[in-house]
């Protein structure tokens, strides 16, 4: 847990500097992976800067949780080995058994699992609610049950708009917190606090680390109430990112503004060509005025980011063939590195809910647009396409 420092800084400044002064005894510009499990006491209880044991706090990760932190606005950041052990920290933080929360009703796959094969059982039931309907959100919330109103936003494969200040204002009202997976727009396009939410998850897996080398999580959190919550939880489940994730993680993190520019970049490349491509019959990116949320996305993103999903006239058949022939975009899961990849949601990352209300299309082909150089990636779609 880091003070948010910084903050009259501009973003890019942030990224770059926030959470780390050069290191007093040698000067290092970056932090030093710190290996240690345990640290030398001055006389019993007698801690240097507050470090014991580095379950509790690392040296390395407090640099992370200090640089995410300013980046979302928070009081607090806090770094996890994963986006589901994130998740998975807040919901005990913030909730007992016998609560609600809302979930949206396309919500990640992984975090769809933990609310309903964990937390359930533990005792926390949950209700879906498409997050771009703001009237079915409020209906969802049971009246002194429901603690937390959780959406992403885009969403993932369909990339769905919420309307953060207005959802914002409806869990507000029924005292319930407003929770952001932000990891499909990154802090760089969207900060979820300033618009009212209480809590935003990361995974930063995907677009914070970038580089698509690492797996983590983190929170920011706008109150101290919770962010005390939280820390307690951090330390007493254990789940933190190892020194050298944390290290890894804020290596990507200083290039988030660039990245984030590029991708966007060259998923309007990407779009333009598609959208103009007689085999494919649909393309769903925020940045189109015809996608339903536009105007919000428009209103509460910087730009519209890296993550299209389009539908191929071919049917089934078509994308999967399209899926397999990509030279330069990879077939692979996972999203939010500098290369790009494709894949099948209906086979692949949502295989899972084939069959339920969360069901995919089967032609719906989903593109994580890296920073290569754009025309070759639209080359390489045109002759998978052909
Ligand atoms: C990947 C992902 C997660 C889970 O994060 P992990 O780091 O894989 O545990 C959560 N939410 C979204 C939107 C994701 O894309």
């Amino acid at each position: 847990m880091t003070a948010y420092q910084h903050d009259h800084h501009g973003f890019e400044t942030r990224a770059i500097h926030a959470g780390y002064e050069p290191d007093p005894t040698t000067g290092a510009v970056i932090p030093p992976i710190y290996a240690t499990s345990t640290y030398k006491q001055d006389g019993v209880g007698g801690l240097r800067g507050g470090y014991e044991y580095s379950r509790s706090a690392n040296p390395t990760r407090t640099a992370l949780e200090g640089a995410i932190a300013a980046l979302e606005e928070g009081v607090a950041g806090f770094a996890f080995a994963s986006g589901l052990a994130a998740e998975d920290a807040l919901l005990r933080a913030v909730c007992a058994p016998g609560d609600h929360v809302v979930i949206p009703d396309d919500a990640y796959g992984g975090t769809f699992r933990l609310f309903d094969k964990v937390a359930r059982p533990w005792g926390l039931e949950h209700s879906p609610a498409p997050v771009s309907d703001v009237d079915a959100v409020r209906a969802a919330i049971v009246p002194g049950r429901t603690k937390v109103v959780w959406v992403e936003t885009p969403t993932n494969p369909m990339l769905t708009i919420g309307d953060l200040e207005a959802l914002a204002g409806v869990a507000h009202e029924a005292g319930a917190l407003l929770v952001v997976d932000n990891t499909f727009a990154s802090p760089y396009l969207q900060q979820p606090l300033r618009l009212g939410a209480d809590v935003v998850v990361h995974s930063t897996t995907k677009y914070v680390g970038g580089h698509s080398d690492v797996v983590g999580g983190a929170l920011v959190v706008r109150d101290e109430e919770v962010a005390e919550r939280v820390a307690f939880h951090q330390n007493a489940m254990g789940a933190v990112a190892g020194p050298f994730d944390a290290w890894l993680t804020l290596r990507g993190l200083k290039t988030l503004a660039l990245r984030m520019e590029r991708h966007s970049d060259n998923a309007e490349r990407v779009v333009a060509f598609l959208a103009a491509h007689p085999q494919v019959s649909e393309v769903i990116y925020p940045g189109l005025p015809e996608h339903p949320g536009h105007a919000v996305a428009a209103r509460q993103m910087r730009r519209f980011g890296g993550m299209v999903s389009f539908r191929v006239t071919g049917g089934v058949e078509q994308a999967l063939k399209v899926c397999e022939r990509t030279e330069v975009f990879t077939l692979g899961e996972s999203l939010g590195g500098v290369e790009s990849l494709i894949e099948h949601p209906g086979r692949m990352t949502h295989a899972s809910v084939a069959g339920t209300d969360l069901e995919v299309p089967d032609d719906l082909i989903r593109l994580s647009v890296g920073i290569e150089t754009a025309a070759d990636l639209v080359a390489d779609l045109e002759q998978a396409l052909a």
